[in-house]
């Protein structure tokens, strides 16, 4: 009998085991937590984005890390992984920006259907199960009934990235990885807030959102909202320049994207009267209260001259300290190299043992293509693993 152990039971990890199973291999899944998909669960408390609903060669130019993860990701793409989906009775719908959801928002009833699928297909899990390692060729976990050893006739790493370590994903096998000569590149935030030390000004705005915004770091140019909180600026435009913030480019931020820089001085050269500045702003600009006090806190003193301030709403430089810590990000970028690995996402220098999901090394901004990347990762794995026993 062939036998396959996926150990990790993410969305990387449960669509590896879901491929073995359906090639005929008796598929163990092993989970350090108590239960699968903590995650993906928690990636559904704010509506599970499954993938993005647009053009193919649109949709693979947002993934960054080798020309690997776009192939990959082509055999199983936006249609793909709507099917997908619906074969689990949860209808999928596309909300205004392409990003796709499903209808229940939340993850836990794909989640359940998932897992009835992979019941009905054999795959038996083993929740509390840690991996530790391996000693010679044989893999050692911690359960709760004690050591174990295990010699499957393959394996499927499924462990994460190195983000939110408290649902699973620590990266605790980086250097078990790296004794065996596979090539790692160091784990990085990607999709990442920025941290700023706020003057006391700012303390009244936190959890104000900032929209519409265009944001600007270096070639990286979206349109968006974030949110200005205690530790700094979060949200989506947040996240999607992250890797440019990361890579040293500087931010600048379009307070008024909708107007140009001539319309904006126009308007702030008005007569404005006794009127004070901060009044002026909001009168002729219809800018917020939170959107002034980003101005006052990057720009002081504010220039009088209407080009001058019009320049600095359209191109607020903001100054912060970084992004924020790696555990904080929603995913990160770094990981196994692809340079170590066949196409079938076999590391080469262990033969049967292969990797997917988040710690390999690839990134994508937040809009579903992370957990596309994902199921078309652990996909490749799974398909090439069963190939592999069958060979
Ligand atoms: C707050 C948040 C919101 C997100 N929202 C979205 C979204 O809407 N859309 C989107 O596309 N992406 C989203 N993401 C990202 C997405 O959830 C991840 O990219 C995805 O879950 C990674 O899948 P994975 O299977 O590679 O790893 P994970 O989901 O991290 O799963 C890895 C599993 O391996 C287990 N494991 C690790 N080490 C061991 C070990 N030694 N022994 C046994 N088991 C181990 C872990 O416990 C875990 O269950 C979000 C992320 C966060 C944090």
């Amino acid at each position: 009998m062939k036998t396959a152990l996926v150990i990790g039971a993410g969305p990387a990890g449960l669509m590896a085991a879901q491929e073995l199973a359906r090639a005929g291999v008796t598929v163990t899944v092993a989970e350090a937590k108590p239960s699968p998909a903590r995650k993906f669960l928690m990636a559904g408390k704010s509506g599970l984005n499954l993938t993005k609903d647009e053009p193919l060669d649109r949709f693979l130019a947002a993934y960054s890390g080798g020309v690997q993860i776009r192939e990959i990701t082509r055999e199983f793409g936006p249609e793909a992984v709507m099917e997908w989906a619906r074969a689990l009775g949860q209808e999928v719908f596309t909300g205004s920006s392409g990003r796709v959801f499903p209808k229940a928002m939340k993850a836990s009833p794909l989640l359940r259907a998932w897992l009835r699928e992979l019941a009905d297909l054999g795959v038996t899990f083993n929740t509390r199960w840690r991996w530790q390692g391996w000693q010679e060729d044989v893999l050692k976990f911690d359960t709760p009934d004690g050591v174990k050893n295990i010699t499957p006739n393959a394996t499927i790493l499924a462990l994460g990235g190195a983000s939110w370590a408290r649902l699973g994903s620590d990266a605790a096998w980086v250097p078990w990885l790296e004794e065996r000569g596979v090539k790692t590149s160091p784990f990085q935030p990607t999709n990442a807030g920025l941290t700023v030390a706020w003057s006391d000004h700012m303390t009244k705005h936190f959890g104000a959102p900032i929209k519409p915004a265009r944001l600007t770091a270096g070639a990286t140019d979206v349109q968006g909202e974030f949110v200005i909180s205690h530790r700094g600026l979060e949200g989506s435009a947040i996240y999607a320049v992250s890797k440019a913030l990361r890579e040293g480019a500087d931010l600048f931020v379009d307070l008024v994207p909708g107007r140009t820089a001539d319309d904006v001085a126009t308007r702030l050269g008005k007569p404005r009267g006794k009127t004070s500045l901060t009044n002026h702003l909001r009168k002729v600009l219809k800018l917020g209260p939170a959107q002034i006090a980003l101005l006052q806190e990057f720009a002081r003193p504010l220039p009088q001259d209407a080009k001058d301030l019009a320049a600095l709403v359209k191109a607020l430089p903001i100054r912060h300290a970084g992004l924020r810590p790696t555990d904080e990000a929603i995913s990160v970028a770094g990981g196994v190299s692809f340079e170590g690995l066949d196409a079938g996402l076999m590391l080469n220098p262990m033969p049967g043992v292969f990797a997917c999901g988040e710690m390999l090394d690839w990134e994508a901004p937040t809009g579903g293509y992370l957990i596309t990347g994902c199921l078309a990762t652990g996909r490749r794995a799974g398909r090439a693993a069963a190939a592999w026993l069958d060979r």
